[in-house]
């Protein structure tokens, strides 16, 4: 099979049943709970090891590729070669479907699954390992996947395991700072997370989501215990950048815990965030695509753009009612930071003047969300992603001169999986200026 024939034949939504799904690990609690979900309704899900097979990522790579990338290659490169060294005679690669998401746009994330198929076709022994693929253009619709009458209520319970991720990792980034013992919020996070991943394949599928919550609500209750009420409020730092690097401790060499380590407390954008966003963009590009169809009079494509309009609103309707709900039940314990909608977001771009929606990739987002924090008085941000990352490194040019203005110290953390020796003295810096900024911050408002 020729190399474009494969991309077609083995990169797409391909049934889930009787295979074996492998999840990579992005956000640790996300790719957890979204397998669980999978579980639940009767998925092999497993999450991958990640990390550990990054050299044999670089190997098959050539160093241009986007570091998401090559750490995802390493990871099921990984995996299927433990696989088939555990099975032997047993391993059968077609029964095991990688999971890849992809977006269109001016990114390179909608290549990664196209080179890891290249890759994989190359090797012996994988090439009938198919990608299951979906991608943000169509909402991440995930028609042909599972049966027709599971696919919404999928779809809905996977978002749902999305924001009780985003609230998990809220809930350790608040407690954590202030714990009483150290490391008891860590500890205390892997048992709440392995809790909520039980609860969501045990009631994700019957729709008992007040069961999940009333859970969750226990969790964010009893976490109150890990904090000290004597230690003072720290410097608040806003996390913005990538969604893998910044989601994925091992590859921003757990950034969120060196910030803390000199003294923040970071609230990192959310996976939801993105979720969002992709409806969101799709509702408007529905909408431009319905006024031009109606100004051109052609009544079949406007029917079709008013169609799509009308899912995505709905959609996106259902999210923000779910994310509320989901909050709201946390927030009565403990005084997380709340999400932001998307239109939010977008105001803070001052009506296109400092960066357009248009432009598409996560660049929107990150500015949107780095002046949102700054509007909520945070001391703080840094963006935080892949070395040459596109998006990012528009987010950094735009942002640095504003931020300069309003005198909130920022901070760019690239990664590439090496070392940087400087990076600490530097993290140092920011969080001595952020803490000069609390400081003011803190008088002004006395
Ligand atoms: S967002 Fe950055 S890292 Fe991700 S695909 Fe685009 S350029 Fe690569």
């Amino acid at each position: 099979m020729g190399q474009f024939a494969t991309l077609k034949a083995k990169v797409g939504k391909f049934s889930l049943a009787n295979k074996t799904i492998l999840v990579p690990e992005m956000g640790r609690s996300s790719s957890l709970l979204v397998a669980a979900a999978m579980r639940g309704f009767g998925v092999d899900a497993q999450v991958m090891e990640t990390y550990k097979g990054l050299q044999r990522g670089k190997q098959y790579t050539s160093g241009k590729e986007c570091f998401p990338c090559q750490i995802t290659l390493g990871d099921v490169l990984y995996h299927l070669e433990r696989e088939k060294e555990l099975l032997g005679e047993a391993f059968k690669p077609e029964n095991y479907l990688y999971f890849m998401a992809e977006s269109g746009g001016p990114c390179r994330f909608g290549m990664y699954n196209k080179l890891h198929r290249i890759i994989l076709d190359s090797m012996d022994g994988f090439s009938k390992t198919r990608i299951a693929s979906l991608t943000a253009e169509d909402s991440y619709s995930i028609g042909g996947l599972m049966k027709p009458e599971e696919r919404t209520h999928f779809r809905r319970t996977a978002y749902v395991s999305i924001v009780i991720s985003d609230i998990l990792d809220r809930m350790l980034w608040h407690t954590r700072p202030y714990e009483k013992e150290k490391g008891q919020a860590e500890a205390y996070y892997d048992k709440a997370l392995d809790t909520m991943c039980l609860a969501v394949e045990m009631h994700g599928r019957k729709k008992r989501f007040q069961k999940v919550y009333k859970i969750l609500e226990e969790v964010v209750r009893k976490s109150q215990d890990i904090v000290d009420p004597k230690i003072p409020p720290k410097p608040l730092i806003g996390m913005v950048g990538e969604i893998y690097l910044r989601s994925h401790t091992k590859s921003n060499q757990d950034l969120i815990k060196l910030l803390e380590n000199y003294g923040g407390e970071v609230v990192n954008a959310s996976i939801a965030e993105w979720v969002n966003f992709v409806s969101y963009e799709n509702m408007h590009k529905a909408k431009r695509q319905a006024i031009l169809a109606l100004r051109q009079r052609e009544l079949t494509l406007l029917r079709q753009h008013l169609r799509d309009w009308l899912n995505n609103r709905i959609e996106l309707t259902y999210q923000y009612f779910r994310m509320d709900q989901v909050y709201r039940r946390a927030k009565q314990h403990l005084d997380i930071y709340e999400d932001h909608k998307i239109d939010k977001l977008e105001k803070q771009l001052d009506n296109g003047r400092l960066f357009s929606f248009h432009v598409g990739t996560e660049a929107a987002l990150s500015i949107g969300g780095a002046l949102e924090y700054c509007r909520h008085g945070f001391d703080g941000i840094v963006n935080v992603f892949p070395f040459t990352c596109m998006p990012s490194t528009m987010c950094s040019a735009v942002l640095k001169p504003i931020l300069d203005r309003k005198q909130i110290p920022y901070i760019d953390a690239a990664y590439d999986g090496t070392y940087q020796p400087n990076l600490a003295a530097a993290i140092r810096t920011f969080m001595y200026q952020a803490a000069q900024h609390q400081e003011k911050r803190l008088a002004q408002s006395a």
